[in-house]
């Protein structure tokens, strides 16, 4: 087993090639390999063997023989130590504690508020963090990567937050600096929330072997995390997909970005409250006034929803008008970059049917034929864990590097 090893792990490109494989197959035979890589058998053996000797990769026995011999069956090797993968929301943490093949051994989830200061929410974490490892007889230093979502525009290359308004307490904070302390081993990424959300549904959801896909997350905020030709499409500053703030009304309520008539001030979970405390004041839902004087005068999202499902008219054109002007601009987005599929995650997209049914009409009402033909519409397939999974997933990818492709870890 190697010791000392500290990420990002340099490999050659070769090397880099085979891991990246292992990566996103998980389990995969020498031949496959071969397969993939276009190279002779005698040079993938070769490769293999080398990273088998270093001891980041290893058999885990034999796949199904085509008649011959058995294939033997390769992993990345989980022994050599950890990923951990954090999804912070405006209202909540949840943790993960995974080997380097992704597979999850530890999980977290508290409830949390991003308006403190980030050595408060990240502190919490470490604690966290530190306690799943001991539960897995681990030790920090065991940990190489930390993939970190964060509720806010993200300069990916520099790895801070720019301008969030949501936690402005955050600006131009180091993740990177406040991590290493602890976890000198490990590299440590961090995007925005939608965007591991949409790494974690192409690793581990619905969104398996789709190369073209829009994940939207309807919250506190809304945003998209965009997956173009298999990849996470950024943008040159990291801000593709920040379709929150996209206007749907110039005349609407004020957003927290300074404009007026967002689409995330006009159909997020705060919208949603707003309307529903309004429509238990002014008498045309008597059920959300007694949820609203049972629960001390405040409303959640959920309480919309209970509502909802118990049958109440005003809960239910409520989630409609949300899921509408979500579609709204779903429809432009949609004629604008042609996805395949289209999954919707975050806190309310719990809300069920009718929330789902409203955005699919209002894309196919306003969409090119051309582009809805085929184009699916659904849930995320992992729900609340696609932010961790694929906050594990992003510190996989830059857990090993070819030399010249150091990036956030520079
Ligand atoms: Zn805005």
């Amino acid at each position: 087993m190697p010791v000392e090893i500290k990420a990002p792990i340099v490999v050659n490109t070769a090397e880099a090639e085979i891991l990246g494989i292992l990566r996103k197959s998980g389990e995969i035979s020498r031949l496959e390999i071969s397969h993939i890589t276009g190279w002779s058998k005698a040079k993938t053996s070769q490769e293999i063997r080398k990273l088998v000797n270093k001891g980041f990769i290893i058999e885990i026995g034999e796949g199904n023989s085509h008649g011959g011999r058995k294939p033997r069956i390769l992993q990345l090797n989980n022994n050599i130590g950890y990923l951990v993968g954090i999804d912070i929301g405006a209202t909540s943490i949840d943790l993960a504690l995974a080997g380097i093949s992704g597979q999850i051994y530890q999980r977290r989830s508290e409830p949390a508020d991003v308006h403190q200061k980030p050595s408060i929410v990240l502190g919490r974490c470490i604690e966290l963090i530190q306690e799943m490892v001991r539960a897995q007889g681990g030790q920090p230093v065991q940990i190489f990567g930390v993939g970190i979502g964060v509720p806010g525009p993200v300069d990916f290359n520099r790895g801070v937050l720019v301008a969030p308004p949501l936690m402005p307490d955050w600006e131009n904070f180091s993740f990177r600096d406040y991590f290493k302390n602890i976890f000198p081993s490990a590299i440590v990424i961090v995007d925005n929330d939608v965007n591991i959300m949409a790494l974690g549904e192409q690793k581990a959801g619905k969104g398996v072997g789709i190369d073209h896909f829009i994940f939207i997350k309807i919250g506190t905020g809304i945003g998209a995390g965009i997956i173009s030709n298999g990849k996470i499409h950024r943008g040159s500053d990291g801000c593709a997909g920040d379709i929150g703030h996209i206007c749907v009304d110039k005349k609407g309520p004020i957003c927290r970005c300074g404009n007026f008539g967002c689409l995330e001030a006009m159909a997020a979970g705060p919208a949603i409250v707003e309307k529903a405390i309004l429509a238990a004041n002014n008498g045309s839902s008597p059920l959300l006034r007694q949820i609203l004087e049972t629960n001390d005068g405040i409303l959640r999202p959920e309480d919309v929803n209970i509502a909802c499902r118990d049958g109440n008219q005003a809960a239910l054109e409520i989630i409609r008008s949300s899921g509408q002007m979500v579609g709204d601009v779903l429809a432009s987005l949609v004629n604008f970059f042609n996805p395949s599929h289209v999954f919707i995650g975050g806190g309310i997209s719990n809300f069920g049917n009718h929330l789902l049914v409203a955005i699919r009409q209002a894309v196919l009402r306003r969409s090119l034929p051309l582009a809805t033909q085929h184009l699916s519409i659904d849930f995320s397939g992992i729900g609340a864990d696609a932010g961790v999974i694929g906050a594990i997933t992003l510190a996989s990818q830059y857990l090993f590097t070819v030399k010249d492709e150091l990036q956030q870890t520079a």
